[in-house]
């Protein structure tokens, strides 16, 4: 696949071929790990260019690596963006998106309903670390997002399908809102992936990913990725580090030298020479694999998801399920417009019984698997108020939809049967 045709081709071609091309030194089809630190120059002249960044190439792996960089082309692609800057994990993905953004005393509005991490990650170390100050607001209203904004604001963040489940965001409206204030909204789309939703073709600026969950797909590779539309202007006077000169490359200005690559550009150039969290080229290779598949294997974990729901729904021992594809969920029409070809395979139900029976309901499952993570081949299910969630105040696990009746679980790919019988065997135990 040459650089202009990827666009024409549909979802599973692009998954499978934009951005790996056969290798050029070898004729390798599958794309090769590249596992080297440097890359050797030509000359003197061509290290000069390379270091000036008047020539793209190689100079050593936490910048760009050729394994990495097929597999930020093929995301890129996928979600409609210009470029893509992978990460060691979908929380350094946060992290670089945002840097280029902010400095000390600035603003994020961000959703309160976002991965447990990520309030974390927002709510204590970005102010302690960064001087970065987070306000988290009710996604459910978009108009919560403008009220909240101030001259300080640089940008918005939310997630298009939120974890730990049944949450979905009206994208458009919040983009908007993000529009008319001259500020990016950055969508966090691990949950969805490209395949289910893609968040630019709504109105982001920004997409982020922890590739740790569906992307790679097989639970066995941490990562990240930052991909821009390259629609922003950054030379609205917000946002100094893309449209004034950076010292750091004898005074270059990333805005009017790179156009609409400027972001992408500086997320390798300065996010990752200078913060160092780069991908290793052995986890970009095993998430090329696993996106390969991304379109087989969200297809039926969507539809392996929705026949759970349906069997949870009437099964006595469940108070309540939260799965935006269930026709009586509160976000069955924003799942519907947003994202069409399923509503996911992480959801959260309520147990009748409380904090105890999450408890014993995780110990007793056998075919699940109770681990802190989600999107891969086996069904996982966590207990959030015991684990993931443990940190927040009884205040921000409602906020955060995980109270102590609530189970999260990522439905994976066994036979359906099998998935249903042993959550059926455990939830016969309780109460
Ligand atoms: C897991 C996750 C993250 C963090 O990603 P890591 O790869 O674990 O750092 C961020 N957002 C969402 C929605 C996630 O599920």
């Amino acid at each position: 696949m040459t650089d202009e045709s990827p666009r024409s081709f549909g979802f599973e071609t692009r998954a499978i071929h934009a951005g790996s091309a056969p290798d050029p030194a070898t004729g390798a089809r599958a794309t090769p790990i590249y596992q080297t630190t440097s890359f050797v120059f030509e000359d003197v002249d061509e290290a000069a260019a390379l270091f000036n960044l008047q020539k793209v190439g190689f100079i050593y792996s936490r910048l760009t690596n050729p394994t990495v960089a097929v597999l930020e082309e093929k995301l890129a692609n996928l979600e409609g963006g210009v470029g893509g800057t992978c990460t060691s994990s979908g929380h350094a993905a946060q992290i670089l998106a945002l840097f280029p953004l902010m400095g000390p005393g600035d603003e994020l509005v961000a959703s309160k309903k976002l991965y447990g991490g990520s309030l974390n990650q927002f709510a204590n170390s970005f102010p302690r670390a960064f001087g970065w100050k987070v306000t988290f607001v009710d996604p459910d209203d978009p108009e919560n997002f403008r009220k909240a904004i101030t001259p300080r604001t640089k940008a918005l963040f939310i997630e298009s399908l939120a974890n730990p489940g049944g949450v979905v965001c009206d994208i458009r409206a919040i983009a908007d809102v993000a529009d008319a204030a001259g500020i990016p909204l950055i969508v966090d789309n691990t949950m969805a992936t490209p395949y289910l939703c893609r968040p630019i073709e709504h109105g982001a600026t920004l997409v982020v990913h922890s590739t740790t969950k569906f992307l790679s797909g097989h639970g066995n590779s941490v990562g990240g990725i930052v991909i821009d539309s390259g629609k922003f202007d950054w030379r609205n006077g917000k946002f100094p580090a893309l449209s004034e000169p950076e010292p750091g490359y004898h005074g270059l200005r990333f805005a009017d030298t790179f156009g609409h690559l400027a972001f992408t550009i500086h997320g390798h150039a300065i996010g990752l020479r200078d913060l160092g969290p780069s991908m290793a080229p052995l986890n970009a290779f095993l998430t090329i694999a696993g996106v390969e598949t991304l379109a087989l294997r969200m297809e039926r974990h969507c539809a392996n998801a929705k026949a759970v729901a349906e069997f949870l729904k009437g099964h006595p021992a469940v108070a309540w399920v939260n799965y935006a594809g269930l026709p009586d969920s509160p976000y069955h029409a924003l799942a519907k417009r947003y994202l069409p070809n399923g509503a996911g395979a992480v959801f959260t139900f309520g147990l009748k019984g409380g904090y105890e029976e999450g408890v014993r309901m995780v110990e007793s499952v056998e075919l699940f698997s109770h681990l802190a993570n989600i999107g891969d081949t086996r069904s996982l299910i966590i207990h959030p108020a015991s684990t993931t969630h443990r940190q927040l105040s009884p205040e921000g696990l409602k906020a955060a939809g995980a109270t102590p009746d609530v189970i999260r679980i990522s439905v994976g790919l066994e036979s359906v049967d099998d998935i249903i019988a042993d959550l059926d065997r455990a939830l016969n135990k309780l109460g």
